[in-house]
């Protein structure tokens, strides 16, 4: 018997890391779950808000943790960029603020990226970002011209650490240029609508599963399920001690949800 929050489900929207993986290891059950969802009339596609890792990084880093991934499996906030962008400004010239991996993504979804004489400025998870590129994005932003992120989380864990991520450079060009993005990675509703397109479904039918709130299950406000698992950034006391973020569903791990579908 189906857990009530999964009646409409057509595609559980897995994020990764903390959720599947952590660091280069699947977490136990994860994926036997996921393996587990065809024969359970599920389907199922990763979403990863990190931009600066392209769809082939993804398949293989899952494909080395024994996972069976292939490009069509993965989406990432870089597809819902270019969606957006292409649909709302075609043909402009976009500042990316971003590593080679995300600009190689980009050019190939479509987007004209640019040095010089920007229409727009986007914003992601730009591991090889330096002062030349900060300095001329803030006298645009500060200009006027239109701004997108990405996604805005603020850090990402790695082993041993966390690196600074796209939500830190937000708050770097808050207070340089006083201007804050347009933001189109989860909990965003532009990442509902792409997925909705690409999986030709409405949002009740999809179910994002993640273990970060103000991003996985966030976006539960924008009329899609949302479950929360424990295997990443929120723990059980964290959860319980905040109140504004529910999920419909929160569990110990992506394994543990095979007894509610
Ligand atoms: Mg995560």
């Amino acid at each position: 018997m189906r857990h009530p929050l999964f009646q409409t489900t057509k595609y559980l929207i897995l994020d990764m890391d903390g959720t599947v993986c952590l660091g280069q290891r699947m977490l136990p059950g994860a994926g036997e779950f996921v393996q587990s969802l065809r024969a359970r009339g599920i389907g199922r596609l990763f979403f990863s808000n990190n931009s600066s890792r392209s769809v082939d990084q993804c398949v293989r880093a899952l494909r080395a943790m024994g996972f069976p991934a292939a490009p069509e499996d993965i989406a990432i906030s870089t597809h819902v960029a270019a969606d957006y962008l292409n649909e709302r400004h075609p043909g402009a010239r976009v500042f990316l603020l971003g590593n080679e991996h995300l600009s190689a993504e980009l050019r190939q979804l479509g987007l004209r990226l640019v040095s010089d004489k920007p229409d727009l400025i986007l914003l992601g998870f730009d591991t090889t970002l330096d002062y030349e590129k900060i300095t001329k994005a803030a006298n645009w932003l500060a200009a006027g011209l239109p701004y997108y992120a990405t996604h805005p989380d603020v850090n990402c864990p790695v082993a041993g650490g966390f690196l600074p991520d796209t939500g830190a450079m937000i708050e770097l060009f808050a207070a340089s240029a006083g201007r804050r993005p347009v933001v189109l990675g989860k909990p965003e509703r532009p990442t509902v609508d792409y997925l909705c397109r690409r999986l030709a479904c409405a949002p009740q039918e999809l179910c994002f599963v993640g273990d970060r709130l103000e991003t996985d299950i966030a976006i539960g406000r924008h009329g899609v399920a949302t479950a929360l698992v424990f295997t990443g950034v929120t723990s059980p006391a964290q959860y319980e001690a905040q109140g504004e973020c529910r999920a419909g569903l929160a569990v110990e791990s992506l394994a543990a949800l095979s007894g509610y579908l």
